[in-house]
């Protein structure tokens, strides 16, 4: 794990043959009130909770795991992580947050070609991904998290209930599977996906300033070119119409 900012630490997913996501913490050391976003892949549980405790952060000071969104490869160890710290909520956005609670796990894998694969190869039960969701994000809140002002962006297309979490002093965003580096974005073709809601979350986003990219896999950015956002929107336009 690492710093990238104050109050905001990278711990760098290790992938498998399915993606792990990356994870983050967010919110001052000492404030009692740290967040977790992004768990990880399934398996992945212990080694993200040793990486904090390497960085000298003591996770009792973790309050809550919020979801950038509730697909296999941010939440499969979301169970795991909460056996350590069991009394951390769980954030969620609306649009996403029905179907956990409802055992709904169409959104959790994307495809059916996909579910059928990895409950073989992990061993899971339908039902697996089934959660009580202790707070209901909306969109366009501002949450003072860990001593720090984020703000909460619905930006779907990617999957549903997507969000990014965006930090207005340090120019920092965490959009979980939106946008990439090198001008990637997230899949679109997953259960729940939208083309034209993903080219809007993109034109969205691209009004923001950001200087820090913290996507949910493959680089971080930490200094992205003013225009990145619009750029990435603007190569994509016509694959997501
Ligand atoms: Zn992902
Ligand atoms: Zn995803």
């Amino acid at each position: 794990m690492t710093q990238v900012a104050e109050g905001v630490y990278f711990i760098q997913g290790q992938d498998e043959f399915i993606p792990d996501s990356h994870a983050y913490v967010v919110g001052r050391p000492g404030s009692q009130d740290l967040s977790l976003i992004d768990p990880g892949l399934m398996g992945k549980g212990k080694y993200k909770i040793q990486s904090i405790q390497d960085m000298g952060i003591d996770v009792k000071e973790i309050t809550r795991i919020i979801m950038t969104h509730t697909h296999l490869d941010h939440l499969g160890c979301c169970a795991e992580i909460r056996e350590q710290i069991p009394w951390a909520e769980l954030w969620v956005h609306d649009s996403e947050a029905g179907f956990l609670e409802a055992g709904d796990e169409r959104t959790v894998y994307g495809m059916e070609m996909f579910r059928s694969m990895c409950m073989m190869q992990y061993n899971l039960k339908p039902g697996t991904f089934t959660f009580y969701v202790d707070r209901r994000l909306q969109g366009d809140e501002h949450l003072n998290i860990g001593g720090m002002s984020w703000e909460v962006l619905h930006i779907p297309g990617h999957s549903p209930g997507s969000i990014g979490l965006y930090n207005r002093f340090e120019k920092l965003l965490i959009p979980g599977d939106v946008v990439y580096a090198d001008y990637a974005i997230g899949r679109f073709d997953l259960h729940g996906a939208n083309g034209p809601e993903l080219k809007n979350s993109l034109v969205q986003l691209a009004e923001l300033e950001v200087n820090i990219l913290l996507p949910g896999h493959n680089r971080i950015v930490k200094d992205l070119p003013p225009g990145y956002i619009a750029e990435t929107a603007r190569q994509w336009a016509p694959y997501l119409a």
